[in-house]
């Protein structure tokens, strides 16, 4: 077999099978529009929030896809739920109400009930 001097690095790779999905899931069920999301930046480019701090909601619904949600509850706090990237959003994604159900989520998962 050929080796073309190509390897995994390991501090980069995401388990999928180990990472916490809880608020995803929680999304899939309560914001379906989540799934609608191409990644395109609009909503971060326009972000009030952003303008101010170095909050980054295409960023953080990344994370929330991939299940990194070490730092999730700082994060939603810097948003100012303006509603700005819901009108910007070539596909209706309603990150308004994402923010809100995350919150909504991780209050759930404080008190064990998802
Ligand atoms: S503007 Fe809409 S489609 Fe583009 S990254 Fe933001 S949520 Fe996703
Ligand atoms: S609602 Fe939050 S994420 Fe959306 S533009 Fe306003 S501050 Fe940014």
């Amino acid at each position: 077999m050929s080796v073309f001097g190509f390897k995994i690095n390991e501090g980069r790779v995401i388990d999928y099978d180990k990472t916490d999905k809880r608020i995803f899931n929680y999304l899939q069920k309560n914001e379906p529009s989540f799934n609608l999301c191409i990644f395109c930046g609009s909503c971060t480019s326009t972000c009030s929030a952003g303008n101010f701090t170095d909050f980054n909601i295409r960023k953080l619904k990344m994370n929330i896809r991939r299940g990194l949600t070490d730092n999730i509850e700082k994060e939603t706090e810097k948003c100012m739920l303006c509603g700005k990237c819901f009108l910007i959003c070539p596909r209706g994604v309603n990150n308004r109400n994402i923010i809100l159900k995350v919150r909504e989520a991780l209050t759930k998962i404080e008190s064990h009930d998802i």
